[in-house]
């Protein structure tokens, strides 16, 4: 007998008939004579939804009401799919994050978590139940509810197959497995059938949103493979571990992520110590930095840019601004970017993929921001309408359809 972790997103629950075929495909499993631990997003929008709603009453609601609320939308969609199970007649019972033991930091809306608690769950196992456990939620040393931020219902559920050192992961959605680049918008792109953990973690970081970044992380920890598939249609998917046994690809994906915005700090003084003020300000205030570009000092000035996500804009300007007293002029922050990407571990040993991409940018026109390198990645900052016309060239200069 195999215990299997089955994930199922927001989309493959969005409404009664989907419901009804999450509960298909999981009593099949079941049936099999499998133990079966089921985690489960919030129905379609719901978690925007409330947001929305939250907005419309306080814009600036605190985190910890921000938590209360959106774990309510995971409470909805578990106890409907244990109701579709129970109507088709199998032992079932459904689990809220802290019910099924799942302990975090305080970090609200961005929770990490410290620890999973299991006798619960390993009980409800043993009576042969089917458990039903909300995803993207735990609670704090305060008895407080806390969320694991966006599309953290996959980190939930790789924390309970590593903590039940489950057989199987299988990540559900409405694709059908991880592709080469976003198949809803990119036509030509490719489904993977294995990709290694640290391809995927960077594709994740950099805009696939198909898997959270931190489960991609949590997976690699505890060696959890994961596989991503369909809830909609029954075929293999993409089997995400340590060593993929496919032919190392050149490249492996392009993504897009837009949830950037950048700041450009213009003639300040080219003295020893600012960039060291101005990065240790923002870390001390918990923004992350990306890119970094700092240009030759001139005439005794120099400018610094550098990307931060899109919600860090403004506060990263104020803080800038005080901190070296800056005027309007010399601190600008523009959202209308976005971060392309292409990455694949194959690339490190081959020269030339740079400029590969740049061509496959210059020949649709698409103007070059900013570029940062590592083995497996290169990442280049365009204006955000440039973005998915963007993605589509260097996707078709990598990896062409007839391949
Ligand atoms: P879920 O609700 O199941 O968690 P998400 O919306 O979070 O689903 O993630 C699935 C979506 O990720 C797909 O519908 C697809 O549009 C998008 N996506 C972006 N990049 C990729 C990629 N490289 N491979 C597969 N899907 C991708
Ligand atoms: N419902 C949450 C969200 O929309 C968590 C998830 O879907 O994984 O971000
Ligand atoms: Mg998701």
């Amino acid at each position: 007998m195999s215990l299997i972790v089955q994930k199922f997103g927001g989309s493959s629950v969005a409404d009664a008939e989907r419901v009804m075929n999450v509960a298909s495909i999981v009593t099949d499993t079941y049936k099999q004579g499998n133990n079966v631990v089921v985690v489960v997003s919030a129905q379609g929008d719901t978690t925007d939804d409330l947001i929305e709603k939250a907005k419309e009453i306080n814009p600036k609601a605190s985190k910890r009401e921000m938590d209360m609320l959106l774990t309510a939308g995971e409470q909805m969609s578990i106890a409907l799919l244990a109701m579709a199970i129970e109507k088709l007649g199998y032992p079932v019972v459904s689990l809220l994050g802290w019910q099924a033991g799942f302990k975090t930091n305080s970090n609200y809306s961005m929770a990490r978590i410290k620890a999973v608690k299991t006798e619960r769950l390993k009980k409800e196992l043993d009576k042969k139940n089917i458990v039903i456990v909300a995803g993207f939620q735990g609670i704090n040393k305060y008895e407080d509810l806390t969320t694991l931020g966006r599309g953290g219902s996959d980190t939930s559920a790789v924390a309970i197959a590593a903590s039940l050192h489950a057989d199987r992961c299988q990540i559900f959605t409405d694709v059908e497995g991880v592709y080469t680049a976003d198949p809803r918008k990119i036509k030509g792109a490719k489904k993977l059938q294995e990709i290694t953990y640290d391809e995927m973690l960077e594709l994740a970081t950099l805009g696939a949103q198909v898997l959270n970044n931190r489960s991609v992380e949590m997976a690699k920890k505890y060696n959890v493979e994961l596989e991503v598939l369909s809830s909609l249609k029954r075929v293999p998917g993409t089997i995400v571990k340590e060593v993929a046994t496919v032919e190392k690809m050149l490249v492996r994906g392009v993504t897009k992520d837009s949830d950037v915005a950048r700041v450009s700090i213009i003639a300040i003084p080219d003295v020893p110590g600012i960039a060291f003020k101005v990065f240790g300000k923002l870390a001390a205030k918990g923004i992350n930095v990306d890119i970094i570009l700092q240009s030759v000092g001139r005439d005794g000035t120099k400018d610094i840019t550098f990307t931060v996500a899109r919600d860090n804009g403004e506060e990263s300007v104020a803080l800038i601004k005080e901190l070296l007293s800056l005027n309007d002029n010399q601190i600008v922050c523009d959202t209308n970017v976005a971060k392309v990407s292409v990455v694949g571990a194959g690339m490190e040993t081959h020269p030339g993929t740079a400029s590969k991409m740049f061509e496959a940018l210059f020949e649709v026109g698409v103007n070059i921001q900013m570029i940062a390198t590592s083995e497996i990645k290169i990442s280049v900052l365009i204006n955000e309408e440039d973005a998915d016309r963007a993605v589509a060239a260097v996707h078709k200069a990598f990896l062409p359809e007839d391949e």
